[in-house]
Order: structure tokens, then sequence, then C-alpha cells
């Protein structure tokens, strides 16, 4: 049985856009009913880094403490040139990042946080979550919005003052239903690996190495017992919008030339799995009267500033006090969509200008390593300060 309140709001997707925004509104009273087209959770994915931004958020929502006992939080980031070799910077984490901007630099598998999420929605009597279901219609009206709600068979019309849509980089609310454009392919795919780790003490760093047209992250992840890497090179099949397997022999022949330290990490797993990089072209629309869209839905970006779920983690925080201040859904979702456009939308393009950087080639890359070698790192780190220092 679905609840039905003309007063309650809607969200379509139970990712973590959709879940911390049922949290969030739950917490100032509203009644929330989450629709969601899998059967259940698939515990799949890597690791994420949560950056203070976002932690503010995920910490007002009570979710702190679970957060640290499942996460790691590393004392700096490490760049270094793959093809080299060469140390080029380190950026302090750990206790710094914590003292200057009230919450740590946390990563975390991608099924700890939405377990977390997810557990935190099951205890709260103002959410509802049907998986197996979705929205399928919906008709804007001066008074809320009027849904369709698919559930296994059956479809039924289902009311409420507004509808989040929180369906993720493939929205088809986003696209057939709103009108607006698709994600387009970046021509990057994502390839991702968890390895048990050795030494937990040794390994509690976050590394990055820049090479021509790819670059390679790894970070801790379950309490420091994984190390999570993340790949990017070029396609093939780089416009497909399903995840992909490759022999590691293969995807390491595509690293010819690179340092043979970091080369090692191709003997760690047998197969990668590629997810497909895809990304929104522009931020235009955020609101369409009593129909808000947050998180990839929205705002799809490349993983190269760490910050898209981090950005779905403040859509949730903005969106909520929005509705609390206006009356009805039209003039919170209108707020709501001036106030995060510019700041998506510059995050979006960083994420984007970050990738030019860490894939330079030639001569450009030994000026790049050069001006990085010479810069102070406080200098360096302070360039996330607009990020991280983010306050709802
Ligand atoms: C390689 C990689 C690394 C990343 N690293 C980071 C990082 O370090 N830090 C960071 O902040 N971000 C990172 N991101 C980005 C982050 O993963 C996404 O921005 C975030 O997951 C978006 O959350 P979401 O809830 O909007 O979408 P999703 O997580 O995709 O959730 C959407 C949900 O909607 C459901 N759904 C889909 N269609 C429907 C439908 N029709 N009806 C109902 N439900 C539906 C889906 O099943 C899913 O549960 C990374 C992304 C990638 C690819």
């Amino acid at each position: 049985m679905i609840r039905s309140d003309t007063n309650s709001f809607i969200i379509n997707g139970a990712g973590i856009s959709g879940l911390t925004t049922a949290l969030a509104l739950a917490a100032k009273e509203y009644k929330i009913t989450v629709f969601e087209k899998a059967e259940g959770f698939e515990m799949l994915g890597a690791g994420l880094q949560l950056s203070p931004n976002a932690m503010h958020v995920l910490n007002s929502l009570g979710l702190g403490r679970w957060i640290t006992e499942a996460a790691s939080t590393p004392q700096s980031i490490e760049i270094a040139n793959g093809i080299t070799g060469k140390k080029l910077t380190s950026l302090p984490l750990g206790e710094r990042v914590k003292a200057t901007f009230g919450a740590p630099y946390a990563v975390i598998h991608r099924a700890d946080l939405q377990n977390i999420l997810f557990n935190a929605c099951k205890n709260d009597p103002n959410i509802e979550i049907h998986f197996s279901s979705e929205v399928v219609e919906m008709a804007p009206h001066a008074n809320g919005v009027t849904t369709m709600i698919r559930q296994d068979q059956d479809v039924n019309e289902l009311q409420a003052k507004g509808l989040i849509v929180a369906d993720g980089v493939w929205s088809n609310l986003r696209t057939e239903v709103i009108g607006l454009e698709p994600p387009e392919s970046s021509g990057k795919i994502a390839w991702r690996a968890l390895i048990p780790v050795q030494d937990k003490e040794q390994e509690n760093t976050t590394c990055v190495w820049f090479g021509p047209k790819s670059h390679v992250v790894s970070y801790p992840v379950r309490g420091g017992e994984y190390q999570n890497y993340v790949v990017i090179t070029d396609g093939p099949n780089a416009s497909s919008n399903k995840t992909i397997t490759i022999d590691a022999e293969e995807l390491k022949s595509r690293f010819d030339g690179w340092n043979g330290d970091f080369l090692s990490i191709f003997e760690k797993q047998a197969r990668w799995t590629g997810w497909p990089l895809f990304e929104t072209p522009k931020v235009k629309r955020m609101a369409y009267g009593p129909v808000a869209i947050i998180g990839d839905a929205a705002h799809a970006m490349l993983p190269f500033a760490a910050q898209g779920a981090a950005m779905a983690i403040e859509d949730a925080a903005v969106l909520a006090k929005q509705i609390d201040i206006h009356e009805n859904a039209h003039d919170a979702f209108a707020a709501f969509e001036k106030e995060r456009i510019p700041r998506v939308s510059k995050v979006l393009k960083t994420a984007r200008a970050n990738g030019r950087i860490y894939h330079l080639s030639g001569i450009r890359s030994e000026f790049r390593d050069l001006g990085m070698w010479l810069t102070p790192a406080r200098l360096l780190s302070a360039r996330q300060n607009w990020i991280y220092g983010w306050r709802p």
C-alpha cells in the first residue's frame, strides 16, 4: 500500500541524492515516499571520496558516527607523474582539513554509504521506500503534482505537493517527460578495482598519478582493508551506458611506458570493471514547477573533482532549506534552482578542466609538473577552499 498524502513529497530514485533528500526533508517533518526501480540495492560499485562540504550535510543528519566507523580519513593526497614516477606534491588532508573546514575528508565504500543512508531512512517514520517501482508520468498543477506510479505490473495515480527527480544519469523523467537533453559521452572510461591491503598504515593516503590521456586514483576503503583504484582511459565502448569488463593484461597494455611501480597494480586483480563516463553538457534546469531535479539526473559530472555525490548531497540540504522557507513547491524549487545552478555548473567545469590538466602530454605536462613542484602545497590546497568551505 502506498501512502497517499497531498502534502507529502515523492522522490524518484533511492541513490545517494534520493536517500539524502528523504532524510533532510523528514528531519523537517515532511512525509516522503521514495520509489526505486531496482528490486533492492545492488551492493556493488567501489569507493567514494566525501569532502568536508558533503560531510557537513551528512553530520547534520546525524550520520557522522556511522560514517566515521565505515570510512577512512587519509592523511594526504600524494600526486605523482605516472610515466616518470616523480612525486609532484603532497597535499595535507587528515587533521589539517578537519581543523580548516570543521569536517573531515573521508573515503568510503559506496555500498557502505548507501547502507547507512538506507538504514536511517528505514528507521524514520516519515519515510516510505518502495522497490520495483517508478514514476512513469507526471502532470504539474497549481497545488502540486499528479504522478503515475508503476509498481510491478500495476500503474496507480498518486498526488503530492512536489516530485523530486533523483534517478541518476539515465533519468527518463529528465529526458522523456521534462524534455531536457540527455547526458553526453566523455569518451572516457573509469575502470575500478578493490584490492586487499597488506599493511593498513602504509596505505592511508590518497594517491593520484597523471599521464597522457589517462590518470589513476587510489585510496583506502572498508576501514583500510581494501585499496580502491580508479583508472581513467579513453574508450572503446565509452559511449555504452552499461558497465564493461576487461582483463588486467589488456588494460595494462594501455599504460605502455608508465612507471614500473605503478604498473604492479595490474598484477593484483585479474579483471577490472569499467564505467563509461557521461556528463550533462550544461545545467539549464533544476526545477520545473513543482518538480525538482537533483544529483546526477540534473548535473552528471566527470569524477575528476570527486564531487558528483558531494553535489547530490548538497542538493538535498538546499532543497530541504528552500522547502522549509516557501509555502509551495513551485516557489521552493525555483529558489533551489537559482541557488544551485551557479555552484554545480562551476564544479562541473572544474572537473572537466582537471581532466585536461591531468591528461596533458609532452612539453605541456613538463610545465604542469614544474608548476606543481614549485607551488607550495598550502597554495595548491587552497584552490579547493571554495568547494570544501561550502555550507548550506
Ligand atoms: C568512477 C566514478 C568515481 C566517482 N567518485 C566520486 C567521488 O569520489 N566523490 C563524489 O562525490 N562522487 C563521485 N562519483 C559520482 C557519484 O557516484 C555520483 O555523482 C552519485 O552517485 C550520484 O548520485 P545520484 O543519487 O544522483 O544517482 P545514482 O547514484 O545513480 O542513483 C540513482 C538511483 O535511481 C534509481 N533509478 C534509475 N532509474 C529509475 C527510475 N526510472 N525510477 C526509479 N528509480 C530509478 C537507480 O536504480 C539508483 O538507485 C564518482 C562517479 C564515478 C563514475
